[in-house]
C-alpha cells in the first residue's frame, strides 16, 4: 500500500532511483522527514535494467541502512577483473592493490526492490505514478514541488528540494541557466547489451579491447550473463541477431593461444545504451540540491554511474543530519565540492577507461599503438595497475 503524501515536508525528493530511495533510507535513519515522489509504477522502477557493480563504499552504506541482508547473501564479491588486448589476458587483483577493496555483482534491479521494499514497509512516504511537473519558489525559503499522482494535480511544500530525478529530469531545470554550468563530451560509439540466461564463462568481469572494437563480459547472478559490445552510434538491436551477437563476442574476446569459448544461452534482452559523460555544477541553488545522474553522468565502461549516486547522498545525508542535531548548514555548504571533488575523478577514469579500450571509428594505427602501450603499462607495472585497482573498487567516500 503507497501511503498518502502530506502537504508539507523537511525535504521533498524527487526520484526513485537508487539516489533518491536509498537518500529516503538514510534520512528516515536519522529521524528527518521527507517524501519521495516518483513518475514511473513500481513494476516499471524495479525491472529497469541497468548498473550491475557495487563499489565496496556503497556496500558499507547499504549495509549501514539495513538494506544489504539479501545483497549479503545473494551478491557476488569479486576481486578483480581481467584486461584482455593483443590476445593476451591480465588480471588485476584489487585487495593485493588497495589494501583489501573489492566489488560486488548485484544488480540495480535488486537493490532497487530491496530499497522500495523497506520504503514501503517502515519508511517515509513513497508514491509512484506521480510526475513532478514544476518546481516553483527555487530561490525562496520555502520551495514548491507540483506534481501529478493518480490524475490530481497536488502540491508538496518543502524546506529542502533534492533531484535525484536522473538526467532527464525537472530539479536541474529549475535553477536558473545562470546560475549553473554543464560540461559535457558524447562518444562515437554505442554499447550493445544482452541479458542471457546462460552461467558467465569467467569468474570476474573481461573487458576487452580487440582490432574489432570493444567487449565486456558480465554477469548478473551465477546463472545470467550479461555482455556488452561497442556499435556504431544509431544501431539499432533488430539489426543484430543472436548468432550474429555470439559470433562477434567470440572474435572479440578470443586469446592467441585459441583455447578459451564463451558459453552461449537463450538471449533474454537485447538494448542499445549510448555513451556520454556530463557533469553540472554546482551541484546546489539556494535550497535545491542535486544528486545521482541528476547531477553527472559516466559511460558505463568504468561501472561509475551508480555508486556516485550513492556516495552523492550518503554526503548529503550527513549534511542534513548535521542540520537536524546541531543546527549547522555547515555540511549542506560543502556538499556540492565535496561531490565534485569525488565525480570529476570517477567522470576522468570513465573517460580513461571508454577511451583506452574502445576502437573510434577514424583511430589510426598511432592511436591503437598508444593504447596497447598504455594496457602493456597496466599489466607490467604494480604502480599503473594499483591506480586502475584503487579507482575502480572506488575511492574513499571524502
Ligand atoms: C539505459 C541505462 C543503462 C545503464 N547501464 C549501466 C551499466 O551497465 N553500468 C553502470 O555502472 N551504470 C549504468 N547506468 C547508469 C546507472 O544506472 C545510473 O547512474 C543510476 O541509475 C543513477 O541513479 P539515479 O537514482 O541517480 O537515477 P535514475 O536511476 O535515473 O533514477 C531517476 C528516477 O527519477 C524518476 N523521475 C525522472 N523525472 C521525474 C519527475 N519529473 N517526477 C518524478 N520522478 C521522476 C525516474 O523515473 C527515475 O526512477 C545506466 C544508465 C542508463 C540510463
Amino acid at each position: 500500500m503507497t501511503a498518502p503524501a502530506p502537504a508539507r515536508t523537511t525535504v521533498g525528493i524527487v526520484g526513485a532511483g537508487p539516489a533518491g530511495l536509498l537518500l529516503a533510507r538514510l534520512l528516515h535513519a536519522s529521524g528527518i522527514d521527507c517524501v519521495v515522489l516518483e513518475s514511473r509504477d513500481r513494476g516499471y522502477v524495479e525491472q529497469r535494467q541497468r548498473a550491475g557493480i557495487l563499489e565496496q563504499g556503497t556496500v558499507d552504506v547499504l549495509r549501514e541502512s539495513g538494506a544489504a541482508e539479501r545483497l549479503d547473501r545473494e551478491g557476488l564479491p569479486h576481486d578483480g577483473i581481467e584486461l584482455r588486448f593483443d590476445g593476451r589476458a591480465h588480471r588485476i587483483d584489487f585487495p593485493a592493490l588497495t589494501g583489501g577493496r573489492r566489488v560486488w555483482v548485484y544488480a540495480q534491479t535488486e537493490v532497487v526492490k530491496d530499497l522500495v521494499a523497506l520504503q514501503l514497509a517502515d519508511g517515509a512516504p513513497l508514491l509512484f505514478e506521480a510526475q513532478v511537473t514544476a518546481v516553483e519558489g527555487a530561490e525562496s525559503a520555502q520551495p514548491v514541488l507540483r506534481y501529478t499522482h493518480q490524475g490530481v494535480e497536488r502540491r508538496l511544500e518543502c524546506d529542502y528540494v533534492v533531484g535525484c530525478d536522473g538526467f532527464h529530469g525537472v530539479v536541474r531545470e529549475a535553477i536558473p541557466a545562470g546560475a549553473r554550468q554543464t560540461f559535457e563530451r558524447s562518444y562515437p560509439y554505442s554499447w550493445l547489451g544482452i541479458l542471457a540466461d546462460v552461467a558467465p564463462s569467467s569468474d570476474e568481469l573481461v573487458y576487452a579491447h580487440s582490432p574489432r572494437g570493444f567487449a565486456l563480459l558480465s554477469m548478473r547472478s551465477p546463472t545470467v550473463s550479461r555482455l556488452y559490445l561497442q556499435v556504431p552510434n544509431g544501431t539499432d538491436p533488430a539489426d543484430w541477431s543472436d548468432e550474429r551477437i555470439w559470433d562477434e563476442l567470440d572474435a572479440r574476446f578470443a586469446l592467441a593461444a585459441g583455447d578459451w569459448k564463451l558459453a552461449r544461452g537463450p538471449i533474454t534482452a537485447k538494448s542499445v545504451l549510448p555513451m556520454r559523460s556530463s557533469v553540472t555544477e554546482p551541484m546546489r541553488h539556494g535550497r535545491l540540491f542535486l544528486a545521482g545522474d541528476a547531477a553527472h553522468i559516466v559511460p558505463p565502461t568504468g561501472a561509475k554511474g551508480l555508486n556516485l549516486a550513492a556516495a552523492d547522498v550518503t554526503v548529503l545525508a550527513r549534511a542534513f543530519t548535521g542540520l537536524h542535531r546541531t543546527g549547522s548548514t555547515e555540511l549542506l555548504n560543502s556538499y556540492s565540492a565535496t561531490c565534485l571533488n569525488r565525480v570529476w575523478r570517477a567522470e576522468h577514469f570513465s573517460y580513461f577507461m571508454t577511451s583506452t579500450l574502445h576502437t573510434a571509428p577514424e583511430q589510426s594505427p598511432f592511436d591503437t599503438r598508444l593504447q596497447l602501450s598504455q594496457l602493456d603499462r597496466i599489466a607490467a607495472s604494480p604502480h599503473a595497475a594499483a591506480e586502475l585497482a584503487a579507482n575502480y573498487a572506488g575511492l574513499p567516500l571524502v
